[in-house]
C-alpha cells in the first residue's frame, strides 16, 4: 500500500535583512518536533538534505557553531543534591532564556555576513580583515586596483 508524504512548510523563526531562517525537524518529520539547535535558510532543506541542489547541503546549520553564539549559563543538572525545587526553577529560567540567545546569535550572524540566504559562509572570519582598498587610499595612491577580489565566490566547500 503506498504512503504519501505531505509537504509542510517549516516554521519561520527569523527573517532578517532578507535572510529567512526556518526550524528543522527530527527526521524531517514535522510531528516529531523542531530541532532545538538546528536551523535552515532553505525551507526545502532540513535534517535530510536529499532535496538540496548543493551536495553537501550548506543551508542547514547548528546555531552553536556560529561565531555569534553565546549560550546562557546552565545551572547544575538536577541530580542528587542538586535535585531541588530551586534548581528546577533555575532550569525553567534557562529554557526561557535560550530561545532569545538563539534568536540573537542568528540575527547577529546575518548582520556579520556569516549567515546568508545561501547558508553559513566558509571562513566568515576573513571578512573582518581590513579591505585592501579604502577610499582614502584610492585618493592618495595611483596604484592600480588590486585584481584579487573575485566577482563571485564559486560554490565550494
Ligand atoms: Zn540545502
Amino acid at each position: 500500500m503506498p504512503t504519501q508524504t505531505v509537504w509542510v512548510e517549516p516554521e519561520l523563526l527569523v527573517e532578517h535583512q532578507g535572510v529567512r531562517v526556518f526550524n528543522t525537524y527530527k527526521e524531517d518529520d514535522y510531528d516529531l518536533g523542531a530541532q532545538r539547535y538546528w536551523f535552515t535558510v532553505n525551507s526545502l532543506c532540513g535534517e535530510l538534505d536529499r532535496l538540496c541542489d548543493d551536495q553537501p547541503c550548506r543551508h542547514v546549520f547548528d546555531v552553536r557553531e556560529l561565531s555569534t553564539w553565546w549560550a546562557p549559563e546552565q545551572p547544575p543538572y538536577c541530580i542528587d543534591a542538586n535535585d531541588t525545587p530551586e534548581n528546577h526553577a533555575a532550569w525553567e529560567r534557562y529554557w526561557e532564556l535560550e530561545p532569545t540567545a538563539i534568536h540573537a546569535a542568528i540575527t547577529a550572524a546575518i548582520e556579520r555576513g556569516e549567515l546568508t540566504a545561501h547558508g553559513r559562509t566558509e571562513g566568515a572570519a576573513k571578512k573582518t580583515e581590513p579591505l585592501p582598498q579604502s577610499s582614502a587610499q584610492v585618493e592618495s595612491s595611483p596604484a592600480p586596483v588590486p585584481a584579487s577580489i573575485p566577482e563571485k565566490r564559486p560554490d565550494q566547500d
